[in-house]
């Protein structure tokens, strides 16, 4: 089997691995990269057989628009599902490609190729590490993993009942010199969440990926703790609809602490896609919050979403109390060098701004260095590669078997 890594052996985000057996040619991802100084890889010309997702983040998957049309891709069917939301309320059309879904722990093949999908936690939802047979060789690519979120079990599982004979093991390694100290679980979060909105007098505003449920979770359980309604955007409750195709125990719009903020450029895009709402449209009515009673008694709510949601923050500055604006994500997109990331400058500002109670709150989506770890020393692979880290040279001082290959180099197995 011929291995080829395009992209992701020095830096976190844009991963992309070509694996090539006699007969059959797939990806392993296609990212688009974190940083604007990185150039995408040009996966046009690879003609490769099928594109196979580990999860449904743009590092991971963000390249598919230029694959030719009706190359078969497989993913998680939530992850489509989700893709495909983010394309409508963009305004853009879903991708042409021709979508498969898998089953956890189920293997498929794709040629040459058999594939195992194995669950994993993460801040994406339907992610997976995937075991990788053909032409007699075992590989295991982590995809991005952790075991303190609200999944965690599965990484407890994926180390006491390890896979066996493990060739070549792609491990992530996005937390090398990145620490979780502050706050090292889901649950930690939560509480600082709840600690936050629990005393405040005005409204607090959360912001956040609608498409990491842990913390929408986490968000929500604050707000039942702290008898508080939870207010989400158009595109938040559908996320949360889309999760009813695997679970009924994450909150939806329809349970009672829930409200959605049903205004704006959102709400044009139901209006414009009938077809593809269905009868949610009529039923997201039923449990709006408009903005007056928001007004009227604003120490009730929290309000999850993105930036760009967040327009009306300045709206709620009073001087009886400060808005509370609970940051929720990662840090680095604050210290000027992403100013890609939506409102980045604005949420700058918060931070010296007396009329806001900026208050950051985050988990990390990856594994920190002990727990990558414990995964490998299970796994016991007879080769380690570093993949999504800007730290691959590191990785023999932490693991054993460690082999490290640069961009765009061939080998074969
Ligand atoms: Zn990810």
């Amino acid at each position: 089997m011929k291995v080829t890594i395009h992209k992701g052996s020095h830096e976190i985000g844009g991963t992309c691995i070509q694996l090539s057996s006699e007969k059959t040619n797939i990806l392993l991802d296609a990212g688009l990269p974190l940083s604007t100084d990185s150039q995408p890889v040009d996966i046009s010309r690879l003609s490769v057989d099928a594109l196979l997702v580990s999860h449904p983040h743009q590092d991971h998957f963000g390249l598919m628009a230029t694959l030719p049309p009706g190359t078969p891709v497989y993913i998680g069917k939530l992850a489509r599902s989700l893709i495909d939301a983010t394309q409508i309320f963009l305004g853009k059309d879903r991708y042409a490609l021709d979508f498969h879904d898998f089953k956890a722990w189920q293997p498929f093949t794709i040629g040459d190729f058999t594939i195992t999908p194995y669950l994993v936690d993460h801040s994406a939802v339907d992610a997976y590490a995937f075991l990788i047979e053909a032409e007699g060789k075992r590989l295991f690519y982590s995809g991005d993993l952790r075991s303190h979120g609200r999944k965690g079990v599965l990484f407890e599982n994926l180390v006491k009942r390890p896979i066996r004979d493990i060739d070549v093991l792609f491990l992530e390694g996005t937390m090398l010199n990145r620490s979780n100290d502050l706050f090292p679980d889901e649950k930690s979060v939560e509480q600082a969440i709840f600690q936050t909105i629990q005393p405040q007098k005005n409204i607090s505003f959360l912001l956040s990926s609608s498409q990491n449920i842990d913390r929408i979770v986490s968000a929500y359980r604050a707000c039942k703790r702290a008898g508080k309604f939870l207010v989400i955007d158009i595109y938040t409750a559908w996320v949360l609809e889309q999760l009813r195709q695997i679970t009924q125990n994450t909150p939806a719009m329809d349970w009672p602490e829930v409200r959605v903020f049903a205004k704006g450029s959102q709400y044009e895009r139901l209006k414009a896609n009938p077809e593809y709402f269905g009868d949610f449209s009529n039923r997201l009515f039923r449990y709006r919050v408009m903005p007056e009673e928001l007004r009227q008694n604003p120490g009730a709510f929290l309000y999850f979403g993105k930036m760009s949601s967040f327009s009306h923050i300045d709206e709620f500055k009073i001087a009886a109390a400060p808005v509370n604006v609970i940051y929720s994500q990662w840090l680095g997109y604050l210290d000027g060098t992403h100013p890609e990331y939506y409102g980045s400058v604005q949420i700058a500002a918060y931070r010296s701004d007396p009329a806001i109670n900026f208050v950051y709150a985050h988990t990390s989506g990856h594994a920190p260095v002990e727990d990558l770890k414990t995964l490998a020393e299970a796994l016991k692979p007879k080769m380690l590669i570093p993949i999504h880290t800007e730290h691959g040279e590191d990785f023999s001082q932490i693991f054993a078997n460690v082999v490290t290959h640069n961009d765009k180099e061939s080998w074969s197995l």
